[in-house]
């Protein structure tokens, strides 16, 4: 193909990247202006005009799906496959490399990903058995605490612990450590800081990697941690070359560890030059200079401006939602004409903080029978009935993963009670052996009662017998004979209801799954059981069953990075929700948040919405939200207010967006949104909320002396003033 092909379609300053003598390169630039395009661009011009090998070329990327995305970009421009490339991300590129080498990094072959459920379990196990409160140590605070560490790059013994909690933690770290490193297993941050650590201890083998991945490029580089940091600086060592491609504005993973300073780091360790983008090529102006406006109440800033040659567009839409079913209402009417007009339902993205927001959205949505798909969410790989199936496999082949053991060793329940396991479970500490091992050895040395000795026994005896039956099969024949066999599918075939069918259609659909895998040809796998096994763990989420279907797209603010929709929805923008609570208490936080107010809006190509709620129910608790600041930070002349018939002043919130509510779910209760009624016991007030229908219905007021309540309709016998 031609050269001028891969730089026709660029402007000047992208094309000086994409086409820049080989260099350590950082590209700075805001959102939509072409970042992930220089990069893909960067690629195929090393291949095409460098005459680069696919297999000197290391990219990194934020997600699967980005990465995945990157890889078929790359093709088309070149027109060719590019088979030997590696591209993926962080904890991908890690585990890979952990793979081919795990003997040297002191892994077991069949080593697996501890996902963040069974690691919250197995340190509730070690806090039980080394008498720490947990409710006083929450194991969920203790795993956050060990991933930190880990995304330093500290090990215990790196640790200094000047008081007594934190040597607590520490002690619990160390155990869990041991643990971990005794069954196998390995969890997310530890992918990273094994490979790290591997790649240090091991010069050969860094020398070999360094010597093949001539050409380094990284995307969103904004939201690189320590570990990850020191990794790339350690494969790239003195001859390499590396492009990195960031948004100092999208940083939003400082929470866990990211460091936007990682960019100025970069510059001085690389010596690298900056080439800065400022057309963006994805949003109407509007959109673009609210979300400039906005960022610029950030401190601190490296500083970029973005313009676009696109048109004005619509005003950005501000719906001030009664409360979240009317919000949720609301966005469905939308979606609703939106496809009426002709429009794809997959261009068009709800974003929220919380991951808890989506589920009055989803059910707004089934009622209106729209599809929807969620990124992030429950995902298929992370349901109970998958999780014990692949816990199964997982068993079966390799004996010394203890979550796994932990996971099926009574489901279905086979009668073996807590007392048993407790003892095999002293047992595996006292001999510094795998839970599995354990069982067998409490069984010979005849410690335990009959029935729960025979139990064991036909456990153990289960498992081999699957390991036996199933080693001659294809993978999906394997998780078949599993399923069936190990008695999940009956146990789940007996629960009634919905939720029991569901889990059925999960269980078949895994074994589909397994049908349609294909083991990666470049990789060592050394079964495909083995190389799926590691793809649920790494995936999970993204290779949902109705990928095909056309559905809207559904996710957190945080995963939307990097993606673009024509239409967009930001819902629960309030004080409290977004920024949230936490980010009042933490330095820095609030920025942070505002960087990911940016992020959600600058996904909006044509059309965006933006929604709060005046009383919202989440978490089962009722509360009141004023409109975020962030929406007072947007320019006038770029928004609209869209307000529905009747509006209530309420005193107490003053400004802006605070003084008008919504008429969506009054049609039919009788009463007036803010109309001034009467209670025989209450006094006077306003009417301010209304829901459900019937005898079911309940309207809530806000009485001028003893303040909101919610009455039940038919009793409250209000009288209209
Ligand atoms: P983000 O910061 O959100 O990751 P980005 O800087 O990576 O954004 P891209 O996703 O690469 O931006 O590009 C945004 C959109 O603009 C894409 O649809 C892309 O195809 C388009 N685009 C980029 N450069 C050009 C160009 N020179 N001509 C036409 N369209 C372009
Ligand atoms: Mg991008």
């Amino acid at each position: 193909m031609d050269v001028s092909e891969l730089i026709d379609g660029l402007n000047e300053k992208q094309r000086e990247a994409v086409a820049a003598p080989l260099s350590n390169m950082l590209v700075l630039a805001g959102a939509g202006s072409g970042k992930t395009r220089v990069l893909v661009h960067r690629i195929a011009w090393l291949m095409q005009v460098e005459h680069a090998s696919a297999y000197s070329i290391f990219a990194v990327t934020f997600t699967n799906k980005a990465a995945k995305e990157m890889r078929t970009r790359v093709e088309e421009t070149l027109r060719s496959p590019v088979g030997g490339m590696w591209i993926g991300t962080f904890h991908g590129l890690s585990h890979r490399i952990l793979r081919a080498h795990h003997r040297e990094a002191k892994l077991p072959e069949a080593f697996q990903i501890l996902d963040s459920d069974d690691q919250v379990r197995m340190i509730r196990r070690l806090l039980k058995a080394m008498n720490i409160d947990e409710k006083k140590w929450p194991a969920k605070q203790i795993a956050w605490y060990i991933s930190a560490r880990k995304d330093e790059g500290q090990r215990p013994k790196d640790i200094q612990a000047y008081d007594v909690n934190e040597q607590l933690l520490l002690r619990v770290y160390t155990a869990y450590q041991d643990a971990c490193d005794r069954a196998g297993l390995v969890d997310f941050a530890e992918i990273l800081l094994r490979c790290y650590e591997l790649l240090c201890q091991q010069p050969t083998l860094l020398r070999h990697y360094q010597q093949r991945f001539r050409h380094m490029l990284v995307d969103e580089f904004q939201d690189t941690n320590s570990i990850q940091y020191q990794w790339l600086k350690l494969l790239a060592g003195n001859e390499n070359n590396m492009m990195i491609v960031g948004d100092d504005d999208q940083s939003i993973y400082g929470w866990r560890g990211a460091k936007v300073e990682n960019i100025k780091r970069f510059l001085d360790d690389f010596s690298a030059q900056t080439i800065r983008l400022e057309q963006n090529y994805r949003s109407t102006a509007i959109i673009l200079k609210a979300s400039n406006a906005l960022i610029q109440n950030n401190a601190e800033r490296m500083g970029k401006s973005l313009w676009t040659e696109g048109d004005q567009g619509e005003p950005i839409s501000i719906y001030a939602a009664f409360n979240e079913l009317d919000e949720s209402r609301f966005v469905v009417s939308k979606i609703r004409s939106w496809l009426n007009s002709g429009n794809a339902l997959q261009d068009c993205a709800i974003l929220y903080r919380n991951n808890a927001q989506s589920r009055v959205l989803e059910e707004a949505l089934l009622q209106e029978g729209l599809k929807y798909r969620i990124y992030g969410g429950m995902r298929f790989f992370e349901r109970q009935e998958i999780k014990d199936a692949l816990a199964y496999l997982r068993l079966i082949s390799n004996r010394q993963d203890d979550a796994a053991f932990e996971r099926v060793i009574n489901t279905p329940a086979r009668g073996i009670g807590d007392k048993t396991l407790s003892h095999i479970r002293d047992c595996a500490r006292n001999e510094s052996m795998p839970l599995w091992y354990a069982a067998k050895a409490v069984l010979e040395q005849k410690h335990l009662a009959g029935r729960a000795a025979t139990a064991i026994a036909r456990f153990i005896e289960l498992v081999e017998q699957l390991d036996d039956k199933i080693t001659e099969l294809e993978l999906s024949e394997q998780a078949k004979t599993t399923i069936e066999g190990s008695g999940l599918m009956a146990m789940y075939q007996a629960e009634k209801g919905e939720k029991g069918r569901a889990r059925v259609e999960n269980l078949e659909e895994l074994i589909s799954a397994c049908g349609q895998y294909e083991l990666p040809i470049d990789e060592d796998f050394s079964s495909p059981l083995q190389g799926f096994l590691a793809y649920t763990s790494l995936e999970s989420g993204e290779g949902q069953a109705d990928e095909h279907e056309d559905a809207v797209q559904m996710m957190t603010l945080h995963s939307a990075k990097g993606l673009e929709f024509p239409l967009v929805f930001m819902v629960g923008v309030e004080e409290g929700m977004f920024p949230s609570q936490q980010s009042h208490e933490e330095s820095g936080r609030l920025e942070e948040e505002r960087r990911l107010c940016y992020v959600g809006m600058t996904r909006a190509m044509d059309k965006l919405y933006i929604s709060h709620a005046e009383s919202r129910r989440l978490y089962g608790q009722e509360k009141h939200h004023s409109p975020s600041r962030f929406l007072r930070e947007l320019p006038e002349e770029c928004i609209e207010e869209i307000r529905i018939k009747t509006q209530v002043s309420r005193p107490v919130n003053s400004g802006r967006f605070s003084a008008s509510v919504t008429h969506a779910a009054f049609e039919d209760s009788g009463y007036n949104l803010g109309e001034r009624v009467l209670h025989a016991k209450f006094g006077a007030g306003t009417v301010l909320n209304y829901e459900g229908s019937g005898a079911q219905s309940r309207i809530q007021v806000n009485f001028d002396d003893v303040g909101s309540k919610w009455l039940v309709t038919a009793y409250a016998r209000l009288q209209s003033l």
